[in-house]
């Protein structure tokens, strides 16, 4: 097949699908949400926009075809993530949680486990939320090393035929549901051996769940970033995804796509300044005698903008259609395009915040906004100095390691 990055005209129509959710339905994010004081009544006040979003179908529309959505893959994904991230972060990142917070199922579930939890999402109403509860109190980057580090401190202990859970989990985007007794599912990664790790799925609502708190961010500010507590959370047996000591494996399946999706996350931020910055600068004077794009350094200023969105841009999508593909390099591609999408994202934004300058400090303008989300995108999906960089670090020492698997296969 040649090297081609032309959309097909359902993508094309997809992509205008999106662009118009995110005018119509996610633009009101901010006006409802940004005079709000605390994290909660931000969260609640994304409740009826999310609703919008899953009645039109949106949910149902990237969860994949397989498990009877209508997503064909990550490109598509990809198109999707651009046009509502450009647009809002919150209620975006609570969508696409639902789907990192399905993966174990839908990546190791059994027919039956998936019949069991998965039809609720498929359905176009209400406001269902799911939740990949990895990250912990005292930090999640060494979840993987063996015994006697303990990277993931929250326990799942066999008693008869159930799994009683305890332990805390920090950063679970949505881990704390509408209503705090924990969202529709959440897919709990847990200690069931001194050096066995599993992955457990925990329908809500959640008896022995308790939101702690809820954490006020830099960026991303209506959306919920709980501390959660399970007390004795039972499940039965049968709840394990991928089998009893999966863990590890189910966790990689699951965080590999979503680095894709980051080095989208940041394309998309980049976006939504550069389109601010290009019209501020054809437009405005700034006391001179012609608009500040007549000035050479702010031209160029912009035109290293674009080339760098348009790096991103190759990168994720060549990430994406590897991981489509299954591609032998689509590992590596991910997290490339997750820590270069990332890195590139807040340092573009700055830049572009030195083109508009000290109007851009104000939250009158939208850039301080973008920059405050797109900070997170270097740390979080496993920051980039450790998980992210350890694992590409990993590939490379691994004897068998083809550099040419991202470009030749
Ligand atoms: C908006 C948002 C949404 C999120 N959603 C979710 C979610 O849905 N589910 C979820 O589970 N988590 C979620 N998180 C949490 C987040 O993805 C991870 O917890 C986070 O990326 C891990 O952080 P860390 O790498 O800084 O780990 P930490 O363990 O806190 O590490 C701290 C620092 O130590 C360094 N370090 C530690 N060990 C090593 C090492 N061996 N080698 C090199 N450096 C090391 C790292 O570089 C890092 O800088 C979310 C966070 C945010 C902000």
């Amino acid at each position: 097949m040649p090297v081609d990055f032309t959309l097909t005209p359902a993508q094309h129509e997809l992509r205008l699908a999106a662009r118009e959710l995110a005018r119509t339905v996610l633009a009101e994010v901010g006006p409802a949400t940004r005079h709000l004081a605390t994290p909660e009544e931000r969260w609640r006040a994304t409740r009826p926009i999310y609703e919008k979003v899953v009645t039109e179908g949106w949910l149902r529309r990237i969860l994949p075809e397989p498990a009877g959505g209508e997503g064909r893959g990550m490109v598509d994904l990809a198109l999707v993530a651009e046009e509502l991230v450009a647009v809002d972060s919150n209620v975006s990142l609570t969508l696409f949680a639902v789907t990192l917070g399905l993966t174990p199922l839908l990546v190791a579930g059994t027919p039956e486990q998936v019949g069991a939890h998965l039809p609720r999402f498929l359905e176009p109403a209400g406001a269902p939320l799911a939740a990949f509860a990895f990250s912990e109190p005292g930090g999640s980057a060494n979840f993987d090393a063996p015994a006697p580090a303990e990277g993931v401190r929250t326990t799942a202990v066999l008693d008869g035929d159930e799994w009683v859970i305890n332990g805390a989990k920090r950063w679970v985007s949505s881990a704390g549901g509408w209503d705090g007794r924990g969202p529709d599912l959440l897919t709990v990664v847990c200690r069931t051996g001194a050096d066995e790790l599993s992955v457990i799925a925990v329908p809500g609502p959640v008896d022995g769940l308790t939101v702690e708190a809820n954490l006020d961010l830099l960026g991303h500010r209506a959306h919920q970033i709980p501390v959660v507590t399970f007390r004795d959370v039972r499940v039965p047996r049968e709840n394990v995804l991928g089998g009893e000591g999966a863990g590890r494996e189910v966790v990689a399946m699951s965080f590999t796509p979503t680095a894709a999706l980051v080095g989208v996350f940041g394309l998309a931020k980049m976006r939504a300044a550069f389109e601010f910055a290009l019209e501020f600068a054809r437009t405005q004077a700034r006391g001179g005698t012609g608009p500040i794009l007549d000035h050479q350094a702010v031209g160029y200023a912009l035109a290293d903008a674009k080339g760098a969105m348009e790096a991103v841009r190759s990168l994720s999508w060549r990430a994406c259609h590897a991981l489509d593909a299954g591609s032998p390099g689509a590992a590596e591609l991910a997290l490339h395009a997750k820590i270069v999408g990332s890195e590139t994202a807040v340092r573009v934004i700055t830049d572009l915040m030195r083109v508009v300058g000290i109007e851009s400090y104000s939250h009158e303008a939208p850039l301080a906004e973008i920059l405050q989300d797109a900070l997170v995108y270097p740390l979080f999906d496993g920051g980039n100095m450790g998980v992210r960089r350890r694992q590409l670090h990993a590939l490379l020492a691994d004897p068998g390691y083809d550099p040419s698997a991202t470009f030749l296969a």
